[in-house]
């Protein structure tokens, strides 16, 4: 006769696996009150919750199923009276039933062996919160096992079954097959082989079962299955039957145990969502408990998807809500310009051309955000030659015009010299005074400017950054504008705002808008997305190694007619910088060979400043016409003479640095070229390349560069500051990174340091996550 609590068990299982297939009734043949009548007896009440079942809606199941189940496995209270008070103090009192189970229990105060406990810590799962925000890597259909005669050839599927048999071969010494014959159910058989993979023996044993994935090959009607994941099954309803997750394990944990433990946890642990009703709803989003579930134990790809749509959402949330929270410097109070139009119209009427729309829309959320008493931090972002100087330096004139002073920092001597020839340019014939400072003039002159600025003598002051921010003393500092070409990593905004101008930050990087709300947090975001009108596109031409000639004899060509060319080189390691000098100087001497009357000179990383400085100043001159440069060239150069450029070994080059690259040519109003030379070169890398031939968008590429390298790398971009985000796909996620973004704003809006009490269980989890991701500080 089978006690209570077998009886317990027989009858908790089937429910559990009803509610984990989807609440259809089909677990138990005949329909889960059949099971009740034959099993149920001593259970009243989980009998009273699950009449009538087969005729409730799956929601109402759902909800009876967990209530049953609750009714079910808690301690026998409502079924047998109370039992005698006892003083029996138990064992292990730290051990929790699952009735008291709750997130932030750790995992070794649940019943586990010791074992297991070790298991989740080298998950690095603590708590059951972490099991229950552990997400599987990817789910795998394992609904319907296909009918093995009806697959293609090439197909990939998923069979389950018993090793009937195995075996090992060494066709060559060094080469290890391993074969299994897996049957099904259906009496179908399986040949599987394994490659190299000596540990995979262990688990083939006849008899065993088994799932595996992987290709199909089929020789008339035997199959052979080249197996790329294989799992050993336990028979469970969490491995089979349906969509099933697959989790990032380690050496000696299996798929099954993180299954059930989840499965345990989530059974349960109550959990509350941290949202409210109304802002799902809002938002078209699941609610927690459904989407962990969902996650973990999908009904079917819609749930899936919908889980997956919930949880991603709330990856966003939590990294803006600690962006937002961190920054802060948003709300600070900053300068207050007038900003009018007319001034506007003053500078737009004494350029020679009229702002691109792109620019106009621009230029108008600059002059909102000067106008309000709040700190201005606004990102501009554009590619090269979209404009963004020209809106910046509109920016410091409306600053000049409130009597306030301008200050423009670039990353290099070069462009910091650059910006100053245009700045005087736009601003000059406007009354503005502008001066340079940077590291290459004499004492003197840097003293004399130095004193003409914490005057007021001087208006606006452009530099190099590190120069700016140590050395000068301002008179009335009212707006700084960044220049960061194509480097993030901000770390110096900070110090500069000591008199907490308002601040612009340029940047040339044409990285998608949902990166640069992640990585530029604290930043509103401005997007130049235009071209001024009559810029000729460069055409590029992808050419293979063997046909390097034709594209200098290209360049010769130009040459004859008056052009100059860049020739560049590629370090082959990052910090072999000897190698990148003899890469260069070998090509400069390979060309003068090959192109005798050309006039070719060098440049390098290794030279100095001032040495780049006189190249650079000689070749804008016009004294050579062919530069052979190393990558150091990618910053700046302003050449519009040039017309052609040849990148060697453009397969080594990543997009948006080749993209970088070609930006200095184009800038006349010549045709412009660029010939990408790659040796033998992968299908990815082609198809890499391939991108930058077809387009000059930069944010089209920037995108196509992500998409390419794919999200599994992408999360490796954690070095550069991205927090680590299981779902989340940065490439894809622009719309759902703006949402979040935006809720966190009204969140914080209404209660700034989440102190509210309906805020609290919100700050819970925030600190939960941040426990998790460790992230290193963005900015
Ligand atoms: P960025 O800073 O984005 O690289 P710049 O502001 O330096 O771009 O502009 C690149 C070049 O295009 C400059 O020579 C500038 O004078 C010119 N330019 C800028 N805006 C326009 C426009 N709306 N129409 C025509 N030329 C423009
Ligand atoms: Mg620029």
């Amino acid at each position: 006769m089978a006690t209570l609590q077998e009886l317990q068990e027989k009858l908790r299982k089937p429910l559990e696996r009803e509610l984990l297939m989807g609440c259809q009734n089909r677990v138990v043949a005949g329909g889960l009150e059949k099971l009740l009548d034959n099993l149920g007896k001593p259970f009243p009440k989980v009998r009273e919750v699950l009449r009538q079942y087969e005729s409730l809606s799956v929601e109402e199941r759902e909800q009876k199923l967990r209530l049953a189940l609750e009714l079910l496995t808690a301690p026998q209270k409502s079924e047998t009276p109370p039992s005698r008070p006892t003083m029996k103090v138990s064992k292990e009192p730290e051990i929790v039933t699952p009735k008291n189970w709750q997130e932030d229990t750790l995992v070794e105060k649940i019943a586990l062996s010791t074992q297991a406990v070790k298991k989740l810590h080298a998950l690095g799962l603590r708590n059951l919160r972490d099991v229950l925000h552990n997400y599987p890597r990817k789910h795998e259909d394992r609904r319907a096992l296909p009918n093995l005669y009806d697959i293609e050839d090439g197909q990939k599927i998923t069979v389950a079954g018993v090793i009937t048999g195995k075996n090992r071969r060494t066709p060559k010494p060094g080469m290890l097959i391993l074969e299994a014959v897996v049957q099904n159910a259906y009496g179908h058989k399986v040949k599987c082989t394994w490659f190299q993979q000596p540990w995979i023996e262990r688990s083939l044993k006849v008899g065993a079962h088994i799932i595996v994935t992987g290709r199909a090959k089929k020789f008339g009607r035997q199959i052979q299955l080249n197996v790329e994941y294989m799992e050993e099954d336990s028979e469970s309803s969490l491995s089979t039957g349906r969509i099933v997750g697959v989790y990032d394990i380690k050496e000696g944990i299996s798929q099954d145990f993180v299954r059930k433990t989840v499965h345990d946890v989530l059974t349960h642990t109550p959990v509350t969502d941290y949202l409210p009703g109304r802002i799902l709803q809002e938002h078209g989003l699941i609610n927690l408990p459904d989407a962990l579930n969902g996650i973990h134990f999908p009904r079917d790809e819609v749930h899936l998807a919908k889980a997956t749509d919930r949880l991603r959402f709330d990856e966003y949330l939590f990294l803006e809500l600690r962006i937002l929270l961190q920054g802060g410097e948003n709300s600070l109070l900053g300068k207050r310009f007038s900003a009018k139009r007319e001034d506007i119209d003053t500078f737009e009427s004494s350029l020679p051309f009229r702002f691109t729309n792109a620019q106009r829309r621009v230029m108008q959320e600059l002059a909102s955000d000067m106008k309000s008493e709040k700190q201005m931090a606004r990102l501009v972002q554009g590619d090269v030659g979209s404009g963004k100087t020209a809106v910046a330096a509109c920016a410091l004139y409306l600053a000049t015009r409130d009597l306030y002073q301008g200050a423009l920092m670039a990353p290099t001597e070069i462009l910091a010299k650059q910006h100053y020839a245009n700045l005087t340019r736009y601003l000059f014939p406007l009354g503005v005074r502008c001066c340079l400072l940077i590291g290459a003039m004499t004492a003197k002159e840097k003293r004399e400017n130095l004193q003409r600025i914490a005057t007021g003598e001087v208006d606006v002051v452009v530099g190099t950054q590190a120069l700016i921010q140590e050395a000068v003393q301002f008179n009335n500092l009212g707006l700084a504008v960044i220049d960061e070409e194509h480097r993030f990593g901000v770390q110096q905004r900070r110090a500069l705002l000591k008199d907490r101008p308002d601040v612009i930050v340029m940047s040339a990087t044409p990285i998608p808008r949902s990166l640069a709300l992640t990585l530029y947090g604290d930043l509103e975001l401005s997007i130049i997305d235009e071209l001024p009108p009559g810029r000729t596109p460069i055409s590029t031409k992808l050419l293979h190694d063997s046909s390097r000639l034709q594209a200098y004899s290209f360049v010769m060509q130009q040459i004859r007619e008056g052009r100059q060319a860049y020739a560049v080189t590629s370090l082959i390691e990052e910090s072999e910088t000897l190698t990148e000098l003899l890469a260069a100087t070998q090509l400069a001497d390979n060309l003068k060979e090959i192109l005798p009357e050309a006039r070719i000179d060098l440049l390098h990383g290794k030279m100095s400043a001032q040495e780049k400085e006189e190249i650079m100043d000689r070749f804008r001159r016009h004294e050579f016409d062919l530069l052979v440069s190393t990558t150091v060239i990618e910053v700046g150069v302003d050449v519009p003479n040039s017309t052609v450029m040849v990148i060697e070994n453009a397969e080594r080059f990543g997009l948006a640095q080749l993209h970088q690259l070609r930006g200095r040519v184009g800038r006349g109003s010549n045709k412009s070229f660029c010939i990408l030379v790659a040796g033998d070169a992968s299908q990815k890398t082609r198809k890499r390349l391939k991108v930058i031939e077809d387009t000059t968008d930069g944010f089209k590429i920037a995108e196509a560069d992500l998409k390419i390298r794919g999200p599994g790398e992408l999360r490796g971009t954690r070095q550069s500051g991205i927090p680590d985000l299981q779902l989340g796909d940065l490439t894809s996620d622009a719309d759902i990174i703006e949402q979040a973004r935006n809720l966190a704003k009204r969140i914080l809006a209404a209660d700034p340091g989440l102190e509210k009490p309906q805020s609290q269980r919100l700050k819970l989890e925030l600190r939960s996550r941040s426990a998790q991701v460790a992230i290193r500080e963005v900015i």
